[in-house]
């Protein structure tokens, strides 16, 4: 297929890499000029998508998705019939039923495919999907989605996607405040870090979450998997998320003035995980 793919960060260029290797006809663009071996390189999103089948989109937030399809040489200069637009950034679900309605009146489709298991799932095509659209559009992608990850559970219709993916978010957020607050309260009884996670990995509290993070943990290493900034966005969806609802999130409230406190710490960039130097120092 022809793909343009925009947005080459932390799992935006690992999953542009997977699409050349699978053989696919990739052009990339990225904010900051960027290049993929084996994919062409455009300056504009409306210059990548020309002519592409997929435009598939991994960037920050919100705003950015925004900017990149509809500003200036934005995606929408290119749409045409038959394009399919996919969105693998986490942002607004209330935003992604605009963004899908304004890319479907220029007769093109839309999906919500935000993604779960981060850095190190992108680089090794292990992602799990999270997708809301058409049941036709998100059949056709399939051996894209094949080619990125280890598996796709469609949540429903166009935003579904995104409204899933934060609550995924909200339980990483809340089950890695309770390991940091675990290893906080331990630490200072004398519990050693290695034994606690031993302990964890051969009980009921074993997770995904606690996996991931314990080596990283353990060598208080911060470079960014998923940086905090991003956690804090998700954060904040979640809240207005809620708000739009009327569902009130208590513990996510208190977690919210952790990942502030550790912004205000300089840890922005850093990998949420951070969050426990934070915590250890309430
Ligand atoms: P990242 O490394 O910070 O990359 C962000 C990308 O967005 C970069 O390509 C950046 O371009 C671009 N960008 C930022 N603002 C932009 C704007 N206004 N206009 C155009 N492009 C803009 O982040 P990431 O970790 O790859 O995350 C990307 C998305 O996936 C986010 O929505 C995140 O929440 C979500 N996600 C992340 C993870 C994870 O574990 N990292 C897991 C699941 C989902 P520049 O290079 O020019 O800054």
């Amino acid at each position: 297929m022809k793909i343009a793919y925009l947005g080459l960060g932390i799992m935006g260029r690992p999953m542009a890499v997977n699409l050349v290797k699978a053989g696919h006809e990739v052009t990339v663009w990225n904010r900051s000029p960027k290049a993929v071996d084996g994919a062409r390189t455009a300056a504009t999103p409306a210059e990548a998508a020309k002519g592409a089948d997929v435009v598939w989109m991994c960037v920050a937030d919100t705003k950015a998705v925004e900017g990149v399809l509809f500003g200036k040489d934005g995606v929408a200069e290119s749409l045409r019939p038959g394009m399919i637009v996919v969105d693998s950034s986490t942002i607004a679900p209330q935003a992604t039923l605009d963004f899908a309605a304004r890319v479907r009146a220029k007769g093109a489709e839309f999906v919500d495919a935000p993604m779960t298991g981060s850095k190190i799932g992108a680089e090794n095509a292990q992602l799990l999907f999270i997708v809301g659209g058409p049941e036709k559009t998100v059949a056709a992608l399939d051996p894209l989605f094949k080619v990125l990850g280890k598996k796709v559970i469609r949540v429903g219709e166009t935003g579904a996607g995104e409204s899933a993916k934060i609550g995924m978010n909200l339980m990483i957020a809340a089950i890695f405040e309770g390991f940091a607050e675990a290893l906080a309260l331990t630490g200072k009884l004398g519990v050693p870090p290695e034994k606690l996670i031993e302990l964890i990995e051969n009980s009921m509290i074993k997770s995904g979450v606690t996996d991931y993070k314990a080596s990283f943990v353990l060598k208080q290493d911060w470079s960014p998997n998923f940086p905090l900034r991003l956690m804090l966005k998700d954060i904040r969806l979640m809240q207005d998320a809620a708000k739009q609802v009327k569902v009130k999130l208590p513990a996510l409230t208190e977690i919210e003035k952790v990942y502030e406190k550790a912004v205000e710490a300089g840890h922005a960039n850093s990998d949420y995980a951070a969050t426990i130097e934070t915590v250890r120092d309430l």
